[in-house]
């Protein structure tokens, strides 16, 4: 470049720069910022009123009103994580699985402690794929994770869902189409959030579990495949079945990683998440880990596991639960008020995902932050379809479903989906927002 240029010379992008892309969320962040008083049904973020403030604000003064400890907090831990605070996941883990510790299968060393569980998902999906390597996952799935794969290169292969969860029996059919083709020695990872899915709020049925993981073993056979099971979601249940994690089935702990995060549970202020993984893939992302950032941060593993020790964090996950369950219940209740069956035509509430007889559908979740509406498929829900300038004109604003969850080109989600997060909406806003939203998409289909 010439002192004085006007053109720069074009800096010389990774492949892997070249292939991630912006969030596909971005533009509903600078719609939400430019218009605040926005019923925000898109924004993935927990309830601001309830956070853990005096908690954290006395956990913190216990920390450092203690010099040793209080140093110790202040200081570079190990890239593993800070050991009380591993072991402290570990007694929780097992009162999750109920089950004691010592039957558990794995130890406090096959748990990393990462910075938010989004690193534990980046590094495993970083140590395991080189581009144009298989990945499974559902459709639709967690989109910031699918972004993840497709920058490293990934080939995701798209199965459907059900209101069971994940399509094990797709998995299955999938699976043998590979193990033909010889492709199967390019399949590295089947993704599966197993509790109150992002985006569909649907959970991994009990006897889908087992056989996801024995699926996955049967076609392990020149490399293991890893079961990553995401439970990021798993503590905020509401009601419904108290399920197993599919970990609890890994019994030789070699073929699932799931990992866990505080950000749902707690607060996700201190970024912090933890992962149970086999230990020669533990060894491997502290490896990387060291390569990222040494280690996550000491006084915030310091909180977590202080959190955990005096029940701090049980109690906050407890006053969670309830007010997300009210939340979920408004939600649905506004839902069935103004699109429940013969008010419009417009079709009922259904468990289910879309079917022909019921236009309008959404899910009746157990727990989590999310619930998946299909609109019938005459609505366009996506970004430059009429429905979603339309809902920002009428104050509300929601994640479009094809948009942000399709997971590769190959699969599809139809454009007439969208989800629909309570996580931070006020109670009171909740149910005018779905009544504003519903009078749009009346107005549409009425056209
Ligand atoms: N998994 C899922 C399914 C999520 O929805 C999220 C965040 N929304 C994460 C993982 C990552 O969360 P964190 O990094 O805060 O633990």
């Amino acid at each position: 470049m010439t002192e004085g240029s006007p053109i720069p010379l074009p800096l010389a992008w990774s492949d892997k720069a070249k292939r991630t892309k912006d969030s596909p969320i971005s533009f509903l962040i600078a719609e939400a910022m430019r218009n605040p008083s926005l019923v925000n049904f898109a924004a993935g973020l927990v309830d601001p009123w309830s956070l853990p403030v005096e908690e954290c604000l006395e956990i913190t003064r216990r920390i450092l009103s203690d010099v040793d400890r209080g140093r110790r907090a202040l200081q570079y831990d190990t890239t593993l994580g800070l050991n009380d605070l591993r072991r402290q996941c570990l007694k929780h883990l097992a009162s999750l699985e109920e089950t004691p510790v010592e039957k558990l299968g794995y130890g406090p060393d096959e748990i990393v402690v990462t910075t938010g569980s989004q690193q534990a998902l980046y590094l495993i999906g970083d140590i395991l794929v080189n581009p144009g390597d298989i990945v499974i996952a559902a459709n639709p799935s967690y989109f910031v994770y699918t972004g993840t794969l497709q920058s490293l290169g990934a080939h995701v292969m798209a199965v459907p869902m059900d209101q069971h969860g994940m399509d094990v029996d797709a998995v299955a059919k999938l699976l043998e189409k590979l193990d033909r083709s010889g492709e199967i020695s390019r399949l590295k990872l089947i993704y599966c959030t197993s509790f109150y899915q992002n985006p569909t709020g649907l959970t991994l049925s009990a006897d889908r579990r087992p056989r996801l993981l024995e699926l996955v073993k049967k076609y392990s056979r020149t490399h293991r495949i890893l079961l990553m099971e995401d439970a990021a979601y798993r503590e905020l249940r509401y009601d419904g079945p108290v399920e197993r994690s599919i970990k609890s089935y890994d019994t030789t702990n070699q073929f699932v990683a799931s990992s866990y995060t505080f950000s749902k549970p707690f607060a996700p202020g201190i970024k912090l998440g933890y992962t149970v993984m086999p230990k020669d893939l533990a060894h491997a992302v502290i490896a990387q880990k060291g390569n990222h950032d040494f280690g996550s941060s000491s006084l915030n593993m310091h909180i977590a596991a202080e959190a955990l020790a005096d029940g701090s964090y049980l109690k906050h996950a407890e006053v969670l639960r309830g007010v997300y369950r009210r939340k979920r219940d408004l939600v649905l209740a506004a839902l069935k008020k103004y699109f429940g069956r013969g008010g419009d035509g417009a079709g009922s509430p259904s468990d289910d995902l879309p079917d022909a007889e019921h236009p309008i559908h959404w899910t009746h979740t157990h727990g989590g932050l999310y619930v998946w509406l299909t609109l019938p498929p005459s609505i366009d829900t996506s970004r430059t379809g009429p429905l979603f300038g339309a809902a920002v004109d009428a104050g509300v604003i929601y994640v479009p479903g094809e948009y942000a969850f399709q997971p590769d080109e190959d699969g599809h989600v139809p454009q007439n989906h969208l989800r629909i997060c309570y996580g931070s909406v006020h109670p009171d806003q909740i149910e005018p927002g779905i009544a504003k939203f519903s009078a749009v998409v009346k107005k549409l289909l009425a056209k």
